[in-house]
């Protein structure tokens, strides 16, 4: 079970950048290909922005042509959640930091093998820690 970090909305506007609390904490959305990660390459992990769960590894990276980083899967299944997104006219799933709640993106089913997902997140809710054993 994960344990969950809670702050008020005062409290995460004071840790994070306007931006970051736009979209983490508000449900926005980074504009496509303005994020600093959809072109990132480097080894390493993605941490949530806001608590630095370990989410996303590089190597499940990869690269959708959307704008946003692209994965196919999550570091563990119990990092991030998952719910249905009604905004906007559209039916999408949501996903979630499971530690901290923070908003990340969405989850399609047009990735890549094997799991067929593409978890479209935000650059602006991650945060990348460089792999420094190479
Ligand atoms: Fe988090």
């Amino acid at each position: 079970m994960v344990e969950k970090v809670i702050k008020t909305d005062e409290e995460w506007q004071k840790i994070l950048t306007p931006e970051e609390y736009y979209v983490t904490r508000k449900k926005g959305t980074e504009r496509p290909f303005s994020g600093k990660y959809y072109n990132h390459k480097e080894k390493g992990i993605y941490l949530c922005v806001c608590c630095g769960n370990e989410l996303f590894s590089s190597e499940t990276k990869y690269e959708s042509g959307t704008g946003w980083p692209s994965f196919w899967k999550p570091i563990a299944e119990d990092r991030v959640r998952t719910q249905p997104d009604y905004s906007h006219g559209m039916i999408r799933i949501e996903v979630l930091c499971s530690r901290c709640d923070a908003h990340l993106g969405h989850v399609f089913n047009d990735g890549p093998p094997p799991t067929g997902l593409r978890y479209c997140i935000n650059s602006v809710a991650l945060r990348f820690k460089k792999d420094s054993s190479d």
